[in-house]
């Protein structure tokens, strides 16, 4: 992942003009934390890495995750950086996250974790410093200790330090969502330029977590897509007339909930080569790689997870004529949120879910609009539009 946004940087570093001895400075974090945390006598490595603050506070999620290490949190801290960019919010680019297993984890040993991981990295975190917030495996519960240990090391009320909190806790409405509906209100906006109507789509959606279960939830009832597939890391179900989420609520059992809708099943990766006229990976990064490309057969790619298309597997999606959707657009709903959730912790609000989705909706129809514009202008894919309109805000900010 990080050899494919740094591969991502330099080419549109290069067609914007950008000196050799500035990229350096847009490529290499500004600071990379790391410690051990123990917990019970078992010792685990955490990350926090603070790539670019140029524009605002660092901002970017904390990971739960055995395959998380240093690269990985270094590329994720970068498309941080980039979409807090592109969607012009006054945010920077950070990541964090601990080498664990938390399914194999009780909820005493998790919290323990949460809180250790608060006490390592306190002094550099702060709502006008870093502030961090839920992603792969870490939910509103574990920010909710992590921000409980913030406020008895630092005395810090404001509860601003971090978003994704429950909302009982200072969270914000519409958090749980703004993934997923930022990827829907994105798809809308390119099948609109592409003159589709979507209740003539087929979609497939691989990782139906939290941004997969709520994307598809909504991109079915408020636009009418069939999804003809869904997954999750141990099977794709496949429903030829479409499966209807209306009636669920997200869990981790969501999948087990849906099998009785399915026509067949088939093993996780299958989703990927289904002929549908969408594919969402919302899963995995490098879901889509030089190895598998050539079985895609979507003629759109939505990017909802990080980096789920590699460097090189985009430019033969691109060949293709085939569209991706890109990662740091697609999937900003969530930080955008954030951002409203960061407003009003500091003003001490609590704004309505209609205002919210509103803000939501326009934020992200023009970043769409921008976007759809230069690359329509550049004759560029969206993926190498998007590069190149984060950059060049970056750089005029360092
Ligand atoms: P999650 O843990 O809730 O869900 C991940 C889903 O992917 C699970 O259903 C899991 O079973 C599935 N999965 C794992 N391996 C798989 C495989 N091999 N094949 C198919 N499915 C597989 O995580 P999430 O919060 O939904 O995040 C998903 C992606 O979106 C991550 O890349 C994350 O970084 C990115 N993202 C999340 C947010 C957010 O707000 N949560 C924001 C931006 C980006």
């Amino acid at each position: 992942m990080l050899d494919s946004a740094h591969a991502m940087i330099i080419t549109a570093s290069k067609r914007l003009g950008i000196k050799d001895s500035e990229l350096e400075s847009l490529i290499k974090p500004d600071y990379e934390h790391t410690a051990d945390i123990e917990v019970d006598g078992q010792k685990y490595k955490a990350y926090r890495t603070q790539h670019n603050n140029s524009r605002g506070p660092y901002k970017g999620g904390v990971r739960f995750h055995p395959e998380v290490d240093y690269s990985e949190v270094q590329a994720l801290a970068t498309l941080m950086s980039l979409k807090t960019a592109v969607v012009d919010i006054p945010f920077g680019g950070g990541k964090g996250g601990v080498v664990i297993d938390p399914k194999y984890k009780s909820k005493q040993h998790l919290e323990a974790v949460a809180r250790g991981y608060v006490q390592q990295f306190h002094e550099h975190i702060g709502p006008d410093k870093d502030i961090p917030a839920p992603d792969v495996n870490t939910d509103s519960q574990i920010i909710d200790w992590m921000v409980d240990e913030y406020s008895i090391v630092n005395g810090d009320k404001t509860r601003a330090s971090f978003t994704g909190k429950s909302i009982a806790n200072g969270g914000s409405a519409g958090r749980e969502e703004a993934t997923g509906r930022g990827g829907v209100i994105v798809l809308r906006e390119i099948l609109k330029s592409m003159n589709l109507d979507p209740r003539k789509l087929t979609i497939a959606v691989q990782g139906l977590g939290n941004v997969g279960f709520y994307f598809a939830k909504i991109v079915h009832e408020e636009l009418g897509v069939r999804i003809s597939a869904v997954s999750n890391s141990r099977k794709s179900l496949f429903s030829e007339s479409g499966f209807d989420l209306s009636e669920l609520k997200f869990s981790r059992e969501v999948m087990d909930e849906l099998s009785g809708q399915a026509d067949f099943e088939k093993l996780a990766e299958e989703i990927l080569y289904i002929e549908a006229d969408i594919l969402v990976c919302a899963a995995l990064s490098d879901a889509i790689n030089e190895n598998n490309v050539s079985e895609v057969k979507a003629k759109i790619i939505l990017e909802l997870a990080n980096g789920p298309v590699s460097h090189r597997a985009h430019q033969t999606l691109v060949k293709q004529d085939k569209i991706v959707i890109p990662d740091i657009v697609a999937n900003a709903g969530g930080v955008i949120v954030s951002y409203y959730e960061w407003l009003q912790n500091l003003n001490n609000e609590k704004w309505s879910i209609q205002k919210i989705r509103k803000m939501l909706d326009d934020k992200l129809t023009k970043t769409t609009a921008d976007l759809i514009a230069y690359s329509n202008k550049n004759k560029i894919s969206y993926k190498q539009a998007s590069y190149e309109i984060a950059l060049s805000t970056l750089h005029r900010f360092r």
